[in-house]
């Protein structure tokens, strides 16, 4: 039986009770949500007391199986006022399932006073005044926890951006080197979790052990079969060698790489920022290519980027980042991206989000394209919070209606990911569609990208697939997706029930629903399920496409479906 731990920041209470027996196949996103559905109130402010911030491991999280320990963390989003479920990687997820724990449930909103820490072990937990981190950044903070835990503690944390309640905010989870660089990046949970008051988790490991499952035999067999397939997928040696920074040379090709504040699909100097150039780099600093975010995963997609004295500077230096905050400022330097991407690491930003809030600024006198000190200011502008960082650091939406800016690349108040609609329609589908506000893990269809029909069935199956992957804990680079023999074998091993395939599919296609269920009680409807007009009107070179995908088949993705 899992663990469930409600802490009231409010009452200063923390109470443990088990998971109900109906949650047995419900873990990560799926867990996370239907507790959102049955307490949150979706017309709550999203930083009031009424909205719960919920951290919950995926289903396989804590056991054999690589690459499957991942975390939902999920509230209602300052950002798209929405639900939003934001997964993470790092060692807590894995760490906190050891522990026997299927959620924790943050309420309340703690009386205006000194930060609180909570510290989580296998069998206690309690509430501590944490006034020396008020303000500092994620790095320092893990720093001075680690001091006072040990270094074996897991620790979650927000920044000063957390702290300050930014709508682009987020939540810092440490890695298996124990530093604060795997993020729940999207949509501002870091703001919700300031709200409450709440500054970090430390997560004790003392008596943390894998789960072996009901029937260990049965589960170690398929885990077995399930690793083989990993391990000798092409996708799985890609994202090793190259790191998600291959996806610079894809895109590229591809004509949906978003440049100069989306205005081309393909980037003139992506020399200067592909996976080659990082691999040269990193081998020169004595990096590393191939690392791990969590304990045993066998794709190892991460990177340690140093700085040309061969001294840490950021981990990972990740395709969304490099591209938004590269291609997308005409920035072609990955030492410049590196040193942006630790800065929003240790002020807890969203560099997605941050990185298309500089773009659109580039239609003011803030910023021109290509400079990369001004780049390094805003972004410490945001972390200081100044009053122009306190606007950029609410994400593209307020800050284009701030400087009187339309031509937004968002949907749902969420700024596109780094990867271009008008040249991946099918994912312009999900962007547009989905109860998340545009999000390239949402459901990512990259199949005829360029033809308008026929994405309708892709975007909603592949959206359904994504709520299955992050209810397991699977890491989505596993590429493993709809292999569901193979995950009710192993869901049943684990668990001691076995459901149908069916039935996964449905748990799937429920929390689906049930996320556009919420969104429109709080006021977020289908009417806002739409790409922005600009990509409508300009056609993006090099393939001269605009995004023409026709509105009614944006609404069959979930209209008469059967629910
Ligand atoms: S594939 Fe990459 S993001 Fe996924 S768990 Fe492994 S290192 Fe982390």
């Amino acid at each position: 039986m899992r663990t469930r731990i409600d802490v009231d920041l409010e009452k200063g209470t923390i109470l443990r009770t088990d998971l109900p027996g109906n949650a047995i196949w419900l873990g990560g996103r799926g867990l996370a949500e239907s507790i959102l559905l049955q307490e949150v109130p979706p017309a709550c402010h999203p930083l009031g007391s009424r909205n719960v911030l919920v951290f919950a491991p995926g289903l396989f999280a804590g056991t054999s199986m690589p690459t499957a320990s991942r975390m939902s963390v999920a509230g209602k989003s300052p950002l798209t006022g929405g639900i939003k479920e934001s997964n993470v990687g790092g060692m807590a997820g894995m760490i906190l399932s050891q522990l026997g724990i299927g959620a924790v449930v943050i309420k309340g909103m703690s009386p205006v006073g000194h930060p609180k820490l909570l510290l989580v072990g296998k069998r206690s937990s309690e509430l501590i005044e944490v006034p020396e981190l008020h303000r500092l950044g994620n790095y320092q903070t893990v720093e001075i926890l680690k001091k006072r835990f040990g270094n074996e503690a897991v620790i979650l944390s927000i920044g000063p951006c957390g702290e300050m309640k930014m709508s682009a905010a987020t939540i810092a989870v440490t890695d298996t080197n124990g530093r604060p660089c795997r993020h729940a990046g999207r949509g501002g949970l870091g703001g919700v979790m300031g709200s409450k008051g709440l500054k970090a988790i430390v997560i004790d490991p003392e008596g943390a052990q894998v789960r072996r499952g009901t029937d260990p035999a049965a589960f170690a067999k398929a885990v077995k079969e399930y690793t083989k397939i990993l391990q000798s997928s092409k996708k799985t040696a890609f994202w090793r060698e190259n790191g998600t920074a291959g996806l610079v040379e894809v895109s590229h090709a591809r004509g949906s790489l978003p440049t100069r504040n989306f205005t081309s699909g393909a980037y003139d100097k992506k020399d200067g920022v592909n996976a080659e150039r990082l691999k040269t780099l990193t081998a020169q600093r004595k990096g590393i290519m191939g690392h791990a975010c969590m304990r045993g995963c066998v794709v190892r997609c991460s990177n340690i980027f140093n700085d040309p004295q061969g001294r840490y500077l950021t981990s990972g230096l990740e395709y969304e980042t490099i591209t938004m905050m590269g291609p997308n400022l005409d920035i072609d330097d990955l030492d410049t991206i590196a040193q942006i991407d630790f800065r929003c690491d240790d002020y807890g930003i969203d560099t997605i989000e941050t990185g298309a809030t500089i773009g659109i600024l580039s239609e003011t006198d803030l910023f021109r394209f290509g400079d990369r000190e001004r780049a390094i200011q805003l972004i410490d502008e945001i972390g200081k919070g100044t009053v122009l960082g306190r606007v950029l650091g609410q994400g593209v939406t307020t800050t284009g209606k701030v400087f009187g800016i339309t031509r937004i690349p968002a949907v749902k108040g969420q700024s596109l990911a780094a990867h271009e609609p008008r040249s991946l329609k099918g994912l312009g589908v999900t962007y547009a569609t989905s109860p998340q506000g545009a999000d390239h893990t949402a459901g990512f269809v990259a199949e005829e990208p360029l033809l308008r029909e026929g994405h309708t069935e892709r975007s909603r199956n592949a959206q359904i697939n994504v709520v299955i992957a992050d209810s397991l804990g699977l890491c989505q680079f596993t590429g493993l997706r709809d292999d569901y023999d193979l995950f009710v074998r192993l869901i049943g091993a684990l668990t001691g029930k076995a459901p149908s395939a069916e039935e996964v599919v449905q748990l799937g296609r429920k929390a689906l629903w049930e996320e556009r269920k919420f969104n429109q009680g709080a006021g977020v409807g289908p009417g806002q399920d739409r790409l922005p007009e600009f990509m409508r009107s300009e056609a993006l070179p090099p393939n001269n496409n605009a995004f023409d995908v026709e509105d009614e088949d944006l609404d069959r993705v979930f209209g008469d479906y059967p629910k």
